[in-house]
C-alpha cells in the first residue's frame, strides 16, 4: 500500500509484492451524494419490520455460505493472511455473529416496560430502543471483511441507514462490488465507501449521527476531537498491548499452544494478540523452551504460497509496508537494548514475511514492552508472585485483553477480576471477540464504549424514554399554582412513605387528599 495520503492509492498484494487495483477517492461531491441518498434510506429503513430487517442480513449470510472460497482468495489477497486465520476470523465468525443477532435482536430491541418511583404513581413507563439515522463505520486493515460488515449488519438490524469508510489498506473493493451485484442485499441501506483518511474525515463533517470506529488511538483521539465539534456520539475500539500470564501449575503442552496461538494468529495483528508474556519463575525454562522450540515449527507465509490451501502457512504476511517498518523498529530497539532473541527476528529488511519472534529479558524502556507493535512478537518476563505478576501485567496504558492461565480456578478469578481490561480469558486468549454475545471494548486508552452483546446492539439505538398517562380532568400536585396545601400534603406523603416502617394510613390519606386538591385547584 502506498500514496496513503494522496487521491490514489496502489493495492498490492502484501505477499507476492503484486499490484491489485488502484483505489480513488471520491470526490467532496459523491460524499455529499452518499450522504444525502442515506439520509433518504432511513425512514425507508426505520419503517420496515424488524423481521424484515432479518431476513435482509439473513441475505448476507447466503452470500457468505455461497462465496466463501471467493471472500477468502479478496481478503488473502489484500491482507496476506493464511486461509485458515481468514477463514475462521472473518468468514466463519459474520455467520455466527448473524446466527446469533438473529436470535438475540427480537428480545433486545423490543420495548421495555420499566417500574415508576412513588413519586409518579399511577403512571406506565418503558424503553423505546429506535435507531440514530445513519450511523459511519470506520475500520482497519486486519479484519477488513469481518470488521465491515459486522458493525454495519448490527447498525442495520437496529433501524439505522450505515455507511462504512474502510482502511485504504485492505478496502476489498473488488469484493464489496461482488457483494452488492450479488447479494440481493437492500439497495442503498448499507453503502461502502472506500478512501484514504481524508474521505474518513470529510464523511464526518457531514454529520451522520453515530461514528463507530475501529483503529488505533491515534486516530481515535483525532476521530473524538472531530465528532466534539459538531457532539455526534462515538464509540472507539482501539489498540492493545495484551498481557499474557502463566502460572506454575499449568498443563504446559495445553497453555504453550495456547499462548503461541494466541501471540502469533494472523500474524499477530490483532488488537488482542498477546505481545506480553508473564512465567512464573518455577515453570520459566521449561515453558519458555518448549514454547520457542514449537514456535519454530511453526511455518510463516513466503511469496510462492499456495493461498488456496487451508496449510499455506501458520503465521502470514504482515499485511502493510508501514507495519513491517514498525514491527522491524520494535524488535531492532528490543534488541540495542539487551533483549535476547529466542527466534524469528528479521531475516530480511523490508520483507512482509516475518517469521513469529520471542524476545526475552526485556526491560520497560523497550518498545516491545509498552507499545503496540501489532506484529508475530512477543516480550518475555519472569515473575515471582500473584500480586507482582497482576502489577507487571497492569503497567500499561492499555487496557484491551488479557488471560490467565492456571489450574486453580479460584486464582484465575482473583487474578483476571484485578486485570484492569475489558476482556479477559481464564486459560484461553482473544476468544471472547468470537461470543457475539459478550460484549466487546477496552478500558483505558483502549477505547470507550462496547461492541456485540445486547449492550453492543443498544450502541446503536436512540434509547427513548417513555412516560404513559391517560387524559383525566385532574392536575398534578407539583403542577401550579403551589399552594400551602400541596406543600403539606407533598411532605405528608414523603414522610409517610419513607418513614420506618411505612405509614400506609398516612399515606393514603394524604393521597385522597392530592386526588381531591388536583380536581379543584387549576390555574
Ligand atoms: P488507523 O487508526 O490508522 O485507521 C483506521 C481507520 O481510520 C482507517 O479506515 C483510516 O482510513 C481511518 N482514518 C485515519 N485517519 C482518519 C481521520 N483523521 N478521520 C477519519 N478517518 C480516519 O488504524 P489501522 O492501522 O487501520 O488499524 C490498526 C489499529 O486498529 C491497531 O491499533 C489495532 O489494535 C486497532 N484495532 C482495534 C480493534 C478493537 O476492536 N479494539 C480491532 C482491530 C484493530
Amino acid at each position: 500500500m502506498e500514496n496513503q495520503n494522496t487521491s490514489t492509492i496502489n493495492i498490492k498484494s502484501p505477499i507476492t509484492g503484486k499490484f491489485l487495483y488502484e483505489l480513488h477517492d471520491p470526490s467532496s461531491s459523491d460524499l455529499k451524494k452518499i450522504m444525502d441518498v442515506s439520509r433518504q434510506m432511513q425512514p425507508i429503513i426505520r419503517a420496515m419490520s424488524l423481521e424484515d430487517r432479518i431476513k435482509e442480513v439473513d441475505k448476507i449470510m447466503q452470500y457468505v455460505l455461497n462465496h466463501a472460497d471467493f471472500i477468502l482468495d479478496q481478503i488473502i489477497a489484500e491482507t496476506g493472511k493464511s486461509r485458515t486465520d481468514a477463514y475462521a476470523a472473518e468468514v466463519f465468525e459474520v455467520c455466527d455473529v448473524i446466527d446469533v443477532y438473529k436470535k438475540m435482536a427480537p428480545k433486545v430491541l423490543a420495548d421495555k416496560k420499566l417500574p415508576i418511583p412513588i413519586f409518579l404513581m399511577g403512571k406506565k413507563s418503558r424503553q423505546w430502543k429506535e435507531p440514530l439515522g445513519t450511523i459511519m463505520v470506520i475500520t482497519p486493515w486486519n479484519f477488513p471483511f469481518y470488521q465491515v460488515i459486522v458493525p454495519a449488519l448490527m447498525a442495520f438490524l437496529a433501524g439505522n441507514a450505515v455507511v462504512v469508510k474502510p482502511s485504504e489498506v485492505t478496502p476489498l473493493l473488488p469484493l464489496w462490488k461482488h457483494f452488492f451485484a450479488n447479494s440481493g442485499f437492500m439497495k442503498d441501506a448499507i453503502q461502502v465507501v472506500c478512501g484514504g483518511k481524508t474521505v474518513g474525515a470529510e464523511l464526518i463533517k457531514l454529520r451522520p449521527d453515530k461514528i463507530h470506529f475501529t483503529g488505533s488511538v491515534r486516530t481515535g483521539k483525532k476521530i473524538m476531537a472531530l465528532c466534539a465539534e459538531q457532539l455526534i456520539p462515538v464509540d472507539l475500539e482501539l489498540g492493545g498491548k495484551d498481557p499474557s500470564i502463566v502460572f506454575d501449575d499449568i498443563n504446559i503442552d495445553r497453555t504453550v499452544n495456547g499462548v503461541m496461538w494466541g501471540a502469533f494468529t494472523n500474524a499477530g495483528q490483532n488488537c488482542t494478540g498477546i505481545e506480553r508474556l508473564y512465567i512464573q519463575e518455577g515453570i520459566y525454562d521449561k515453558f519458555l523452551k518448549e514454547l520457542v522450540d514449537k514456535t519454530k515449527l511453526l511455518k510463516t507465509s513466503h511469496p510462492d504460497r499456495n493461498t488456496q490451501s487451508p496449510e499455506d502457512c501458520d503465521v502470514g504476511a504482515i499485511t502493510a509496508d508501514f507495519q513491517v517498518a514498525l514491527i522491524e523498529d520494535h524488535i531492532e530497539d528490543a534488541l540495542a537494548k539487551g533483549a535476547k532473541l529466542l527466534c524469528g527476528g528479521i531475516s530480511q529488511k523490508g520483507s512482509h514475511h516475518i517469521p513469529p519472534t520471542i524476545l526475552e529479558n526485556c526491560t520497560l524502556d523497550m518498545k516491545v514492552a509498552t507499545e503496540e507493535t501489532f506484529g508475530p512478537t512477543v516480550a518475555v518476563f519472569k515473575f515471582k508472585s500473584e500480586e507482582e505478576a497482576i502489577q507487571m501485567a497492569n503497567n500499561s496504558p492499555y487496557g484491551l485483553g488479557g488471560s490467565v492461565w492456571t489450574s486453580d480456578m479460584n486464582r484465575g478469578e482473583r487474578v483476571a477480576r484485578a486485570l484492569v481490561v475489558g476482556n479477559v480469558c481464564i486459560n484461553n486468549h482473544m476468544i471472547n471477540e468470537a461470543n457475539p454475545y459478550l460484549p466487546f471494548g477496552g478500558t483505558k486508552d483502549s477505547g470507550i464504549g462496547r461492541f456485540k452483546g445486547e449492550d453492543g446492539l443498544l450502541t446503536f439505538c436512540n434509547l427513548k424514554s417513555v412516560i404513559i398517562e391517560k387524559q383525566s380532568d385532574s392536575i398534578e400536585l407539583q403542577w401550579y399554582p403551589f399552594t400551602k396545601e400541596k406543600a403539606e400534603v407533598l411532605s405528608n406523603l414523603m414522610s409517610a412513605y419513607f418513614s420506618k416502617p411505612k405509614n400506609w394510613i398516612k399515606f393514603a390519606v394524604n393521597g385522597i387528599k392530592a386526588d381531591s386538591i388536583g380536581k379543584k385547584q387549576k390555574l
